[in-house]
This record gives structure tokens, C-alpha cells and sequence, in this order.
């Protein structure tokens, strides 16, 4: 999905540590200005609920970028190497995928491209099947590259 960039105006970036979390509330202090960011949005709430992290590899945020357009102020997260993480539905919204919570995830920009625009949840357990005894495994998908799919909790499933 490709949206048109309104121009963001940069106020700063902080490491994510200095960030409070209260339940209206994101507080950032920075050169002695502290900035409150009101947390009802669907976005910060599915980043804070997935605690700041990658629900595909794990990847933990370390970098806030707060950024306005006029009046409307707009929180980034970003990790280490400049990676971005994204508010994700887990059913998109062109399929029909409601905005809300449940239907929310926080991927990194590596994880949202592999993951595309399928409907593929990874909270949800993945099914595998073994080409050479063609038994059935269940796992939960810990972690995710182009190439590679880590799972954990792996369970044959009797066919
Ligand atoms: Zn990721």
C-alpha cells in the first residue's frame, strides 16, 4: 500500500529508553522540553501492547523519531540500523481486516515486506510438512528471514 508522504517536520530523536509510558501517554524529555504524546491511538497502542518489538524476528526498538505535520505529531520507531518498524494488520484492511487491536501487530519493515500483503498472522502457529516422512508439524514462529523460518513449541501433528 503505498501512501502520499505529507512533509514531516523533524522535532527529535531520542533513544527509546527515556520513553514513559503511562496509559494516555507517551512522555519523551529532551533538552530539558519534555513532549506528551497522547496514546490512544490504535498505533501506539499495538506498539506499546507488542512491547516496542518485532512480532516476526523479535527485533527490539531502540530509537523514537517524533516528526509534525501542522498539528498532528507522529511517532517512528526505529532500531540500531536505522530499521524501521511498522503498525501492521494482521488480515489487511484491503481484504476487509478491521482497525483495531486485535487485528494488530507491530512488524519491522524486513518482516512487513516478507510478509507482504498475505494473511499470514505470527502469533498464530504455522503448519509445516516434512518432505521426506510427510508428517505434519506445528510451531510458532520465533523468527523470519527471505529465507529461513525459525520455529519453537514444534508439535507433530497425528495425521
Ligand atoms: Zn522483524
Amino acid at each position: 500500500m503505498v501512501k502520499k508522504k505529507k512533509k514531516r517536520n523533524l522535532i527529535g530523536r531520542w533513544p527509546l529508553s527515556v520513553v514513559m509510558c503511562e496509559d494516555k501517554q507517551i512522555v519523551l524529555e529532551h533538552n530539558n522540553i519534555t513532549y506528551k504524546i497522547n496514546n490512544d491511538k490504535l498505533r501506539l497502542q499495538n506498539f506499546r501492547s507488542n512491547g516496542w518489538k518485532c512480532k516476526g524476528c523479535g527485533r527490539k526498538a531502540t530509537c523514537v523519531k517524533i516528526t509534525c505535520t501542522g498539528e498532528a505529531i507522529h511517532l517512528d520507531l526505529y532500531d540500531d540500523n536505522n530499521l524501521l518498524f511498522t503498525h501492521d494488520h494482521i488480515k489487511p484492511t484491503s481484504r476487509g481486516g478491521a482497525n483495531t487491536i486485535e487485528n494488530s501487530q507491530t512488524l519491522c519493515e524486513k518482516c512487513n515486506s516478507i510478509k507482504s500483503n498475505k494473511l499470514y498472522n505470527f502469533q498464530e502457529p504455522l503448519k509445516i510438512i516434512c518432505k521426506e516422512t510427510g508428517k505434519i508439524y506445528s510451531g510458532i514462529v520465533v523468527g523470519m528471514t527471505s529465507r529461513s523460518v525459525t520455529l519453537e513449541q514444534i508439535l507433530e501433528i497425528p495425521n
